[in-house]
C-alpha cells in the first residue's frame, strides 16, 4: 500500500512542544505527542502511534546550550527517524500565538514573516520566541520543505475598532498597539465551520458564542464566520477565569498589592497568571475533574471555584451576545467544555432568562446521540463540538500550498 503523505503540526508552548503528524484528507492522524515541563528537570517526551502511548525521560536539557524546546525539537525529529516518518512529511505548520495586526490569516513562511514574529515577541515574550525557536528547528532538518504559520490572533483580525479599544489614551493604540487581540483563533474558526454544517445554518447568516473551555478559557461572538468580539485582550490573562489564571480584576488592584503588600510587577504577573483562578479559590486545583471529584465529595473550595467559573462564564456570554445581531447557538468546545456536564450545566442555568435551556439527559452524555445538541425542545441550540485545533492548521498548510 503507498503510504500517504502526512502534515507535521508543531505548537510551541511557553513549557511544552506538542506535535502531530496528520493525514488533512481523511483526518487520521499518525504520531501525535507532547514534549513538557521543559523548565523543569522533569522533562519528558510522550508520544501516541498506532494505539499505543510511549514515553521517555528528556534529561540532556540542562547541559547543553542550547534551548530547551531546540533539544526537545531535536528529539522528536529523532522520532520520526525512528518511526520511519520522516521521509513522508511534506509541509509544516506551526501554531503561533501572536500575530499583532500583520496577520489575519495564515501564511507560508519567509524572512519577512520571521521578522513580524519576532515583532510580536514584547506581546507574546513567553510564546512567541519559542514559536521561532520551532522554525527554526524545522528549517535545520526540513529545509526543502513549505512552512505555514497559524495564528492565534488572527480569526479575532476581522473585530470592530468599538470592540478591541480599551478606553485608554488613544496614543497608546497609535505608538504602541495596546488594544484588543483575542487567541484561540483557531480552535474558534474550526468550531464555527462545525457548528455551521451540524446545525445547518447558513455561512452568511448566523450568530454564534463559542466557549472554549481548555486550561486557558476564552469565548468569541462569531457573525457570518468571523470574530467580532472576544474575551482574551492584548494578553491571554483577560476575560473568563481560568485554571490558574484570574480572567478580568479591577486594575487597581495592582496598586493596592504594591502599596499594602509590597509586590513588584513581576510578583503581580505570576499571581495573575500562575496561582489566580480554579487554582487560587479552590486552593486546591487548576484541574476541572479534580475540582469536580473534590465538590462532589463535599470540598466547599472547590464548589466555590466552580461557580465562580461558571458565573463569570455566563456573564460574559451575555455580554459577548450584545456583539450579535442575533444567536442562533451557544457552543461548548474545549477540554472542560467537551467533557464537563456540570460546567455546561451551571452556566446556562445562570442563562436562563435570556431563555437559554438545557436538556439534562442530553447534557449527561454531551449530546452524543442528537449531533452535539444539548438544549431542551423550542429553546435555542446549545451544542457540544470537540474542536481539532491541529486538523485546522493542517487544512491550512494543504490549503496554502497545493499547487492551485
Ligand atoms: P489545554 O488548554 O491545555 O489544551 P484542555 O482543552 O485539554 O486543555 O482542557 C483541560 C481541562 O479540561 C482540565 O481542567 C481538565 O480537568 C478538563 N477536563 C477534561 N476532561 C474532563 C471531564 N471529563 N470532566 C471535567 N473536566 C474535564
Amino acid at each position: 500500500m503507498l503510504s500517504q503523505p502526512l502534515i507535521l503540526v508543531v505548537n510551541c508552548g511557553s513549557s511544552s512542544l506538542k506535535f502531530a503528524l496528520l493525514d488533512p484528507d481523511s483526518k487520521h492522524c499518525e504520531l501525535e505527542g507532547i514534549a513538557e515541563s521543559l523548565n523543569s528537570d522533569k522533562a519528558r517526551l510522550s508520544w501516541r502511534f498506532h494505539g499505543k502511548q510511549h514515553s521517555l525521560a528528556l534529561n540532556n536539557l540542562s547541559v547543553s546550550n542550547q534551548s530547551r524546546h531546540q533539544i526537545a525539537g531535536e528529539a522528536i525529529i529523532e522520532l520520526l527517524d525512528q518511526l520511519e516518518l520522516r521521509r513522508r512529511v511534506t509541509a509544516i505548520g506551526h501554531r503561533v500565538v501572536h500575530g499583532g495586526q500583520h496577520f489575519s490569516a495564515s501564511v507560508i513562511i519567509d524572512d519577512r514573516v520571521i521578522e513580524a514574529i519576532k515583532a510580536c515577541s514584547s506581546l507574546a515574550p513567553l510564546h512567541n520566541p519559542a514559536n521561532l525557536t520551532g522554525i527554526e528547528v524545522v528549517t535545520e532538518h526540513f529545509p526543502e520543505l513549505n512552512q505555514v504559520a497559524v495564528f492565534d490572533t488572527a480569526f479575532h483580525q476581522t473585530m470592530p475598532a468599538h470592540a478591541y479599544l480599551y478606553a485608554l489614551p488613544y496614543s497608546l493604540y497609535q505608538e504602541q498597539h495596546v488594544r484588543r487581540y483575542g487567541f484561540h483563533g483557531t480552535s474558534f474558526r474550526y468550531v464555527s465551520g462545525q457548528a455551521q454544517q451540524r446545525l445547518n445554518i447558513s455561512p452568511t447568516d448566523h450568530g454564534l458564542v463559542i466557549a472554549h473551555l481548555g486550561n486557558g478559557a476564552s469565548a468569541c461572538a462569531v457573525h457570518n464566520g468571523n470574530s467580532v468580539d472576544t474575551t482574551m485582550g492584548l494578553t491571554p490573562l483577560e476575560g473568563l477565569v481560568m485554571g490558574t489564571r484570574s480572567g478580568n480584576i479591577d486594575p487597581g488592584l495592582f496598586h493596592f498589592l504594591h502599596q499594602r503588600c509590597d509586590y513588584s510587577i513581576e510578583d503581580i504577573d505570576t499571581l495573575l497568571n500562575k496561582r489566580s483562578g480554579l487554582l487560587g479559590i479552590s486552593q486546591l486545583s487548576n484541574d476541572m475533574r479534580t475540582l469536580e471529584l473534590a465538590a462532589d465529595e463535599g470540598n466547599t473550595q472547590a464548589q466555590l471555584a466552580i461557580k465562580v467559573f461558571c458565573y463569570q462564564l455566563a456573564k460574559q456570554i451575555a455580554g459577548l451576545m450584545t456583539a450579535l445581531p442575533r444567536c442562533d447557538a451557544l457552543i461548548f468546545t474545549g477540554g472542560i467544555g467537551e467533557n464537563s456536564r456540570r460546567v455546561r450545566h451551571e452556566t446556562v442555568e445562570q442563562l436562563s432568562s435570556l431563555g437559554w435551556h438545557i436538556d439534562t439527559a442530553l447534557n449527561a452524555n454531551n449530546g452524543a446521540n442528537t449531533n452535539g445538541l444539548v438544549n431542551r425542545e423550542n429553546a435555542p441550540s446549545i451544542g457540544v463540538i470537540a474542536t481539532n485545533e491541529e486538523l485546522m492548521i493542517a487544512q491550512d498548510v494543504i490549503a496554502l500550498t497545493s499547487e492551485p
